[in-house]
């Protein structure tokens, strides 16, 4: 089959299935409309089964039965952002301060693409596919992906391998591109309160002060990226917040940081939150004063598998061309809860190009005037439908 001919051909519907999700946008953990609409449309489509609620949860999956017992999965998520939209298009947000400004209708649209393509063909396939529609990417405290692993989205049947793309206004409309090894980076919060002793100003000597030992902390947490990591092992340490004291004249009681820690390493990720317990534990017993450490693990690193990417890059050259294939030479400290399903699955991650100048669509992510050129959503099926296919003639 032309996967690229076959999914141009239903351009349309993929158009219309972005377009009503994008209207109808819902922020992470109220995904109510957008997979009862999903789930209605993978019964139109004629999917084999389909499981609205999955778990529990406002997942959707949908199950393509082939011959074969391997299965390959395929992941949309499908929340919006708390995001005024300010493109001005005719299909914008309905819903007054939420967008889709990540690009996540089209991940649903060209899944729900992809399997209308697969279902055609689904005498052919040497397994099945298995379509995951997740709540809650964006928000860390409600973990999507890692709800439908735990109600057991890759089990039953068990999932060999799984592909998820990103739309990106960087790249130009209709590549695609991704690497070996790590894409994005682990994504933490902590935070610190420091106890001291409030006094009068002009008594230092009287209290323990918060403030000064807060501006401490600050500068020695910078210093355990530059002085205890390896320096080719990328990391991001920073605080956003810190707040403390009523008044100029006021040494405060309490100081409090917040902030994030980002890494491509497992091993070092574990070891950031000891670094920073041991800093916070020896300045403020120089100074006398007592703190409160919470850290808070969120996404692992997304690492894409060496074979499995080493397949999706021959396939993609073979579908797109090699002229449409960029190879990721950097990671991103950004984070993305696809890496969950890396954890227990080999799997790729993809970025497929939606920039187009012309047509108004560079803004970068999250922005109210994120637009996508959607000339890119037959490519981004294409490309799905084509992997799930050809990984399941290699493997099943
Ligand atoms: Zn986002
Ligand atoms: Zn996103």
């Amino acid at each position: 089959m032309n996967f690229i001919g076959e999914a141009k051909k239903i351009k349309d519907f993929i158009v219309n299935y972005r377009r009503i999700v994008h209207q109808y946008p819902e922020i992470s953990g109220r995904e109510f409309r957008t997979s009862e609409f999903v789930a209605e449309t993978l019964k139109e489509i004629g999917v084999d089964e389909v499981y609205e609620g999955f778990g529990r949860t406002i997942g959707v999956v949908g199950i393509i039965k082939g011959k074969g017992d391997k299965t390959v999965a395929l992941r949309a998520d499908m929340d919006a952002l708390p995001v005024k939209e300010e493109t001005g298009k005719s299909y914008a947000s309905k819903v007054e301060g939420v967008m889709h400004a990540c690009g996540h209708d089209a991940h649903v649209a060209m899944v729900l693409g992809a399997a209308k393509l697969l279902v055609n063909i689904k005498n052919q396939l040497k397994g099945n596919v298995k379509l995951i529609f997740q709540p809650c990417e964006e928000r860390q405290d409600c973990r999507g992906a890692k709800r439908l692993i735990d109600a057991g989205v890759l089990k039953n049947p068990d999932v060999n391998v799984i592909f998820g793309i990103h739309v990106n206004p960087e790249l130009e409309t209709g590549k695609v591109a991704t690497c070996t090894g790590p894409v994005l980076a682990s994504s933490d919060v902590f935070s610190v309160k420091i106890f001291g002793k409030g006094t009068h100003a002009s008594k230092p000597h009287k209290g323990i002060d918060t403030v000064l030992i807060a501006s401490q902390v600050v500068n020695t947490l910078h210093h355990i990226v530059s002085r205890r990591v390896d320096p080719l092992d990328p990391v991001v340490l920073t605080i956003g917040t810190i707040k403390g004291g009523e008044a100029e004249n006021i040494i405060p009681e309490v100081v409090e940081l917040k902030g994030t820690v980002r890494t491509l390493n497992e091993k070092i990720r574990k070891e950031i939150p000891i670094w920073i317990e041991e800093a916070l534990k020896g300045i403020t017993t120089a100074y006398g004063g007592k703190y409160e450490f919470n850290y808070q693990e969120g996404t692992p690193p997304l690492i894409n598998d060496e074979k499995t990417a080493l397949f999706t890059i021959e396939e993609i050259v073979k579908l797109l061309g090699r002229e449409n294939f960029v190879y990721l030479k950097k990671p991103s400290m950004g984070g993305e809860d696809f890496a969950e399903y890396l954890k227990f699955v080999p799997g790729v991650y993809l970025r497929l190009g939606t920039g187009n100048r012309e047509k108004g669509t560079t803004f970068p992510l999250h922005s109210p005037k994120f637009d996508i050129d959607e000339d890119a959503l037959p490519v981004g099926t294409a490309v799905l439908s084509y992997l799930a296919f050809r990984w399941l003639e290699k493997n099943g």
